[in-house]
């Protein structure tokens, strides 16, 4: 899977959450038909809503995340 933008950080924490969007879109799973299809799927945007940690262990908060994504 390959993200645009590749990474994502936190307009409020020098937080990267790169990790936390890969893991939400792990979660939703691929279409099926990408699996029957053999041919090379077109990139996708997508919108994911991801929690971040906040920074010395208050300020956790919700971030929705998008761009688009390459199967
Ligand atoms: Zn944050």
């Amino acid at each position: 899977m390959t993200l645009d933008p590749s990474t994502y950080q936190c307009p409020e924490h020098p937080m990267d959450l790169t990790d936390l969007v890969a893991e939400a879109l792990e979660d939703e799973g691929p279409p099926v038909a990408y699996l029957t299809l053999r041919k090379r799927p077109a990139a996708r945007p997508f919108q994911v809503i991801v929690t971040c940690p906040g920074a010395n262990g208050s300020g956790a908060h919700q971030l929705t995340c998008s761009g688009t994504r390459t199967q």
